[in-house]
Parts: C-alpha cells; structure tokens; sequence
C-alpha cells in the first residue's frame, strides 16, 4: 500500500513548541525538527528578509521582536492579525507555517509525502478555534482527520483505552506550560476516552515564573552598586530573563542555580544565585490557582480526589519539583511523568492517528525508577531529641536516566565530617525503607552549623546509582556507587568458587553420567556431570521456566518479556545437547533477569 495513505502524523500544536510524532513499524517516533525533538511555534523574518520558521525565529525573537511572531495559538479563531515584514497576516496563516515546517521535517524523515494528520487542541478551545485550526492544517496542506483534545492525547499516551471493554477509569491531566495551564478529568469507560471537565487559565505558565525571577534579578541588580534609577532597559531585561529561564530549569534538578550576566547595562554585571525554597515561595501564589482549577474541574466532573485513578503531568513547567510534591500533597496520588511532559500529547495524537490508518497501538517504552532514593537527615527536633528521616532526592517513577541534587546542611558547629546515607523506599522513616549504603565526607571546613552539603543522585540506565556529596563552598567532594538493582545479590563468581572447593574438598562419591554423543553413538563426551548434578540442572530449569511462564503471564514491559523469552529460548536446545556447562550459564542468565524482574 501506498506508504503516504498508511501515514496519519500526529501534531501538538502548541502556544510556546510544538512536536510532531508518527507510528512507524508498530514504534512511536518523535520526528526531530532541525535536530530537536520540539520546535518553537515562533514565525520570522530574517535581518536578511528571508522567513525563518522555528529555533531560527524564536533565537531573533530577543533582538527583533518586530519581526517575530510567538504564541499565535492565542489568536487562533479570533480576526486578530499580526504584522510580519509590513504585511498583516491571519492566525491560521502563521500557525500554517508552523504546520507545514514540521510537515516538511516529517516527509524529510519518512522519506515520503505526508498528507494525513491528527492535531491538538486544548480541552477549552471553542467550535471557531477548532475550525481555524482545521484551516490552518489545510493551508499547509494537510488532510486533518481529526481534531482532539490534548488531555485526551496525553491519556492515550498512557494506555488509556487499551484495556478495552468493560474497563472504567478516571484521570486527571494537570497541563503547564510556558504560557496556559489547564486541567482536566478524563473518563475512560469501554475503551472511549472522553473529557468530563477542564479549567485553566490561558496566561498562566512557565513565562510567569520567569518574569518573577527577572524582577528578583532586577531588584538584586540594582541593589547591588550598579546604579538603576529604573527599571532595566528593554533588551537588558529581555537578556536577563533568558538567563533566569535557565536557572529555574537548573532549579529542577538541583537546589540552587547561580546567574551570572556579564554587562548586563553598559559596565554592569549581574552576578547571584537563587535557592530553589526562594524560587517555590516566589511561585506558590500560581501554583495555589493552579489548584483552585484543579478543585473546580474536580467539581464540575462530580469526582472526588479519592475517586482519580491516575493523574498525568503535561507541559514542561510540570518538571518543576514543586508542581509534583503540592499535587501530591492535594490529591495524594504521585503524579505520573515517566512520558516526556513535552512530547506526550504529540505521541497520543500520533497513536489516534495510528488507529485511524487501522494501525495497531503501540506500547510507549520507558525505564523509569521502581523507587524512591533519599538520604537520611535530621527532619526535625521531638520530644526525645533530633528526629531522623529520609528526605528524598530521586522520586519514584523518573524517567531513566536521572541526576537530581539537593540540599542538606550540617547540624553542628565546627562539623567537619558528615556520614551521607542512601536509602531506597517510599517511607519518611529510615525502618520503613531498605538501607542502600553509606559514605563519609570528611575535612569540611570549620565553620557553624549550617554548612551546606549538595547530595546529587545519578542513575543509570542499568540502575547503578552515584551519589556525590559536595562541601559547596569548597568543592571538596565524595562519591560512591551503589547498584540499586543486585543489592542483596550474591557474587555468582564468589559463589561458584566457593561450591566448586566444597566439592573438590568434599568430592561426593557417585556414579558419573556418560553422555553419548548423538553423532556416533560413541563413548564419553566432553559434556559429563554426575546424574546428581544434572538432575539438580533440569530441576532447576524447570523452575525457572515455571516463574518466567508466570511473570510472563502477568505482564511487563515489551523490552524485558523480550529478553525473557530469548533467555527461555536457550536452555531446551542446551537441555536437548546434555550441555550442561551450557545450560549452566543460560540458567543462571534466566535467574538473574528473574530476579531484576520479580523485585
Ligand atoms: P511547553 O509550553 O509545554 O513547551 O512548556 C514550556 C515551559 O516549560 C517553559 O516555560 C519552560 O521554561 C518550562 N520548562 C522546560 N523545562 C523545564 C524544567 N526542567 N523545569 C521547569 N520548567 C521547565
């Protein structure tokens, strides 16, 4: 069949990026745009007066705002025009250019035409701002199918609809982005998805928290020794929260982040570093209305948070650590966010334009951590002195790989030691989790309590985890690595030494098994073991095979029932050639991914 037929892309259009995605051979794939998986839905002309679409338009937007064009989804099914390059233009015209650049980046990739799509819009958008978007998608030259909501798409981005008949969920899509928020429940019953209420707020976002850092930037500029009188001049303040944007993107994944802007005005330089606790107090009074949506939603829908099976982060401000710890707190379910927050609509818009083209869906694939990672500290003071808990650094379910930072300070005056000690579990008591391992930081400086300690986290792919502790002021730093999946493991290596002596030492007396070779039906091969042994081997096989049937049988990712399989599929032909060094290994092989995988 004609490979442009087969094609439905799926498109987030979105006020600050958007991304496109396809099902390709039963896989989602996110299409880069010049290199990057998002593209800004910015529109430009050049100093060179050629249109620049995308990164190109959104780098001239400091320097050339004139001739540059954001957030156009904000006029989308309004008569408001833009001017670009002295001429007046409608929002459907510019949100076609943004269409078709990502349009061209898929054709690029497939390597064919694309003509089907299915397009997003948010859950509030009105008939009009669905039919301009419609008309956007045919200027550039696009058969839209369809036009869903992003709450839905992201749901099905999570499976939702999958299970099929007779399953009933409800769900809460919290989205926040650089310029909107809003939230939605979701109701899955039967395999439909449907949206049963949503709220928000078009101009509350990540831009918000920005502005607030660059005022903070501001007010600490000119209360340093450079002379303001006003406010900082345009392009200054443009610089300036660029550069806070970064911070606070530092600021999730680690506890503080320095801003260094060298001539900020004329020989000024502005130079500070903000404290995460800073930034959260700064941007609590959005969060709070983010909630009081959240509440209304609830409401609307007839849904109690109790009754909410799943809740689903969207938006990249949602990687904020702040957003997830207050949801938590109000809902008291962890939000999910192993799925990029900034891909996942276009993924579920891809996956129902999989379906339109009779594709099947695909599983989306992501390692994410089965726990959550802390370090134990003084939490507060009780009756019966200091009380310890496990603060945590990494929160269960982050997409893999992950370094996340955070702060401690030291309890004492003049502490120059302080013993950093992991923990892996959900509970704020050190006994309700399993303890990991431990380091010492020695030579700290002699200085009073309140030293601050960066604890950083990394893990990997293969789950090994660094932690690194770092004296802040001195950069005196520790680390050590701890693999958080074979914790308890035995050494095989140490355990097959030590039976292979016992059984040098101790060589049981039994008849030997002659294993004949099936070629010529002649004497002993080189594959001998004691009946005994083997006996022990097949049994052994069969209880592997017995626990992978049913791990198998209860379901887990794609990429794990995989190597399963794979595994299983080694030992019947072992078995068969009585190779039992061969089946050994398999064994073992099979037990160790069993053992990952039942944990
Ligand atoms: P979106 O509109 O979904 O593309 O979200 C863009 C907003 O997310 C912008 O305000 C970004 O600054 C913000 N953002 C992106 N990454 C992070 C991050 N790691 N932490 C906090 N905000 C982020």
């Amino acid at each position: 069949m004609n490979p442009e037929l087969q094609t439905v892309v799926g498109i987030d259009l979105g006020t600050t990026n958007s991304t496109i995605a396809v099902v390709q051979n039963g896989e989602l794939v996110i299409i880069p745009v010049a290199g990057r998986p998002t593209m800004p839905s910015a529109v430009g002309i050049d100093p060179a007066g050629k249109l620049v679409i995308g990164q190109a338009a959104k780098n001239q937007s400091v320097s050339a705002p004139e001739n540059t064009v954001l957030s156009i989804k904000r006029g989308m099914g309004t008569d408001r025009c833009v001017e670009l390059g002295g001429k007046s233009y409608r929002p459907e015209e510019i949100s076609a250019l943004i269409l078709g650049e990502l349009k061209r980046a898929a054709e690029e990739h497939l390597g064919h035409p694309v003509s089907r799509a299915v397009i997003t819009v948010p859950a509030f958008f009105n008939e009009r701002q669905r039919l301009a978007t419609q008309d956007a998608g045919r200027l550039a030259g696009l058969d839209v199918l369809r036009i869903i909501n992003e709450p839905t798409a992201a749901a099905l981005a999570y499976g939702a609809g999958q299970a099929g008949a007779g399953s009933k969920e409800t769900l809460l899509v919290y989205d926040l982005g650089g310029g909107t928020f809003d939230v939605s429940v979701v109701r899955v019953e039967d395999g439909i998805v449907e949206v049963r209420a949503s709220h928000g707020d078009i101009h509350l976002g990540g831009d918000d928290f920005d502005e607030a850092l660059a005022t903070l930037g501001e007010e600490r500029f000119g209360a340093g020794k450079n002379d303001i009188s006003a406010a900082l001049p345009d392009a200054a303040r443009r610089r300036l929260k660029g550069a806070m944007e970064k911070a606070k993107i530092e600021l999730s994944d680690g506890p503080f982040a320095s801003v260094r802007e060298e001539y900020l005005t004329g020989t000024g330089h502005l130079e500070t570093e903000i404290e995460r606790r800073e930034y959260e107090r700064l941007i609590e009074p959005w969060l709070h209305k983010t909630l009081d949506c959240l509440q209304r939603a609830l409401a609307d829908a007839g849904v109690t948070a109790g009754e909410l099976d799943k809740v689903m982060l969207v938006g990249g401000a949602t990687r904020t650590p702040f957003v997830q710890s207050l949801l938590m707190e109000k809902l008291g379910i962890e939000p999910r966010h192993e799925i990029d927050p900034d891909l996942v609509v276009a993924m579920g818009a891809a996956i129902q334009g999989a379906a339109l083209a009779g594709q099947p869906a695909p599983a989306i694939l992501v390692d994410i951590s089965a726990h959550t990672y802390s370090v134990l500290a003084v939490v507060g003071h009780g009756l019966f002195g200091e009380e310890l808990g496990c603060c945590p650094v990494i929160r269960r379910g982050t997409a893999l790989p992950v370094t996340k930072a955070e702060l401690f300070t030291t309890a004492i005056d003049n502490q120059t030691t302080v013993k950093v000690e992991v923990f892996q579990g959900e509970g704020e008591r050190p006994e309700e989790n399993l303890r990991l391992g431990a380091m010492m930081v020695e030579g700290l400086s002699k200085v009073p309590a309140g030293n601050e300690i960066v604890v950083q986290f990394r893990i990997d792919l293969s789950g090994l985890l660094t932690a690194t502790a770092t004296e802040k002021r001195t950069g005196l730093v520790k680390s050590v690595t701890i693999d958080t999946a074979g914790q308890h493991r035995i050494n095989l290596d140490t355990a097959r030494g030590n039976l292979a002596a016992l059984f040098e030492d101790h060589a049981p007396d039994r008849p030997r098994l002659v294993v004949l070779d099936p070629e010529d039906g002649d004497a002993e091969s080189a594959e001998t073991a004691t009946v005994e042994e083997s006996s022990i081997l097949l049994a052994s096989a069969k209880s592997l095979r017995g626990r992978a049937a049913k791990l198998l049988e209860r379901g887990m990712a794609e990429s794990d029932a995989a190597a399963v399989r794979a595994s299983l599929a080694e030992i019947a032909p072992a078995i068969e050639a009585r190779d039992w060094h061969a089946l050994q290994d398999h064994l073992d092989a099979l037990s160790d991914l069993l053992f990952y995988l039942e944990d």
